[in-house]
């Protein structure tokens, strides 16, 4: 093995190193953060261009850096990291096995050191729809999968940036959180294999007729059509779950975030209680999953549906959020007031603002309640 210093040794808060071999080259990044893990690394590598974000502090800060590589590499990388020097290693496959590099390459430290992820710049990775699936008459599952050489965790509650761009030259972005497909059985859609899940990212997206990103996504075919995924963003601290039993709070699509949540919290022997808005039985997404999750986990899982337009079967809940609908719902007898609960709000903002207002006058507070909005 050889070891050189690269031009640019140290960027004042991550030193850096390579090595190569015959048919590799190893990056060193020293980053002194403590207690980091191979998933706080994402990685990307496009032709000669090879980009590194580090995230650390519980996911709050990132530091971005790029290196334009002297030489194409295949498009992979290994991350190996150590928990306790927060030293991290890229290991990259030559493609001209045996030609020996002189130099890594030129690096473009892009952030100067890590910094708040609010003020990082937003980092667009390439992807192509490959899959479309009919959830609901107007919810569809889009599957978006990236070329191999991209290496990427979302955290649970996180979300991400899709962009399109559109023929007259101008580009629209929206923010969506992937979904899992850890329900009990995924009747209305069919479940991804594990292989499309670990390079893949899957979104619940409703289409609306007069919104121009959902109409443009809507035209678009599957197969070919490419669309831009930023590195994911948030403010989710999964910490906050820590021994907690989770009241959620979902209207329509915004149930998206709280699945996963719920399905991590079940996993961890501890209580969801769902309490899901929606205008008609037609809207509710993913209801026979809910009721397989509730015969699963009989003492755990409870779904409450409110319908805010039913027709006269509707033998369930009727109405928006209000204090009667929380009083029979959450603040009754099923979550006791113990201070062991944490609630997950979703939906369309007035929606989070009356939920958050009747959660404070329940006693709720910013250490008990996370809405997700924006
Ligand atoms: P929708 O319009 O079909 O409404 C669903 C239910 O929300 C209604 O039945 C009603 O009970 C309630 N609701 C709607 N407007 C309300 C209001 N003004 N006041 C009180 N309650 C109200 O919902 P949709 O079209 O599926 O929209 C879902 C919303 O969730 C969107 O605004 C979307 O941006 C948001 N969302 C956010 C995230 C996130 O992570 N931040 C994720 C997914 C969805």
């Amino acid at each position: 093995l050889s070891i050189l210093s690269i031009s640019a040794p140290s960027t004042g808060v991550v030193t850096t190193d390579w090595m190569q071999n015959s048919t590799s080259v190893t990056v060193i990044l020293y980053t002194r953060q403590k207690g980091l893990d191979a998933r706080q690394v994402s990685t990307s590598i496009d032709g000669k261009l090879f980009h590194i974000r580090i995230y650390s502090d519980n996911w709050l800060r990132c530091y971005d850096y790029q290196i334009h590589l002297v030489e194409a590499v295949e498009p992979s990388c290994k991350v190996t990291v150590s928990l306790t020097t927060g030293k991290v290693e890229l290991l990259l496959r030559k493609i001209q096995t045996a030609l020996h590099w002189h130099k890594l390459g030129d690096l473009e430290d892009v952030s100067q050191g890590f910094q708040p992820l609010s003020q990082a710049p937003l980092f667009f990775r390439r992807a192509v729809l490959t899959r479309k699936l009919r959830v609901n008459h107007n919810v569809f599952l889009f599957t978006l999968t990236f070329p191999t050489g991209q290496d990427f965790y979302v955290p649970v509650g996180w979300h991400v940036q899709l962009k399109l761009s559109l023929e007259d030259g101008s580009a629209l972005i929206r923010s969506y959180t992937p979904i899992v497909f850890d329900l009990p059985s995924c009747k209305t859609t069919e479940c991804p294999s594990k292989t499309e899940a670990s390079t893949s990212l899957h979104f619940l997206i409703k289409i609306y007729s007069a919104g121009p990103f959902t109409s443009a996504l809507d035209r678009l075919a599957e197969g070919n059509s490419s669309i831009e995924v930023s590195f994911p963003t948030g403010n989710f601290l999964e910490s906050q779950l820590e021994n907690k039993n989770v009241i959620a709070i979902a209207a329509g699509t915004g149930i998206t975030p709280l699945v996963r949540i719920a399905i991590d919290i079940l996993r961890n022997n501890r209580r969801v209680t769902l309490v899901f808005f929606n205008r008609t039985q037609e809207d509710i997404i993913w209801k026979e999953e809910f009721r397989e999750l509730e015969l699963k986990y009989p003492d755990k899982f409870k779904v409450w549906h409110v319908l805010s337009e039913p027709d006269e079967e509707w033998l369930g809940l009727r109405g928006r959020i209000s204090k009667s609908i929380l009083a029979t719902t959450i603040l009754g007898g099923d979550c006791p007031d113990d201070g062991s609960n944490f609630a997950c709000v979703c939906g369309p903002s007035d929606f989070i603002l009356e939920t958050l207002r009747l959660l404070d006058s329940a006693g709720y507070t910013n250490e008990t309640v996370h809405a997700f909005s924006g």
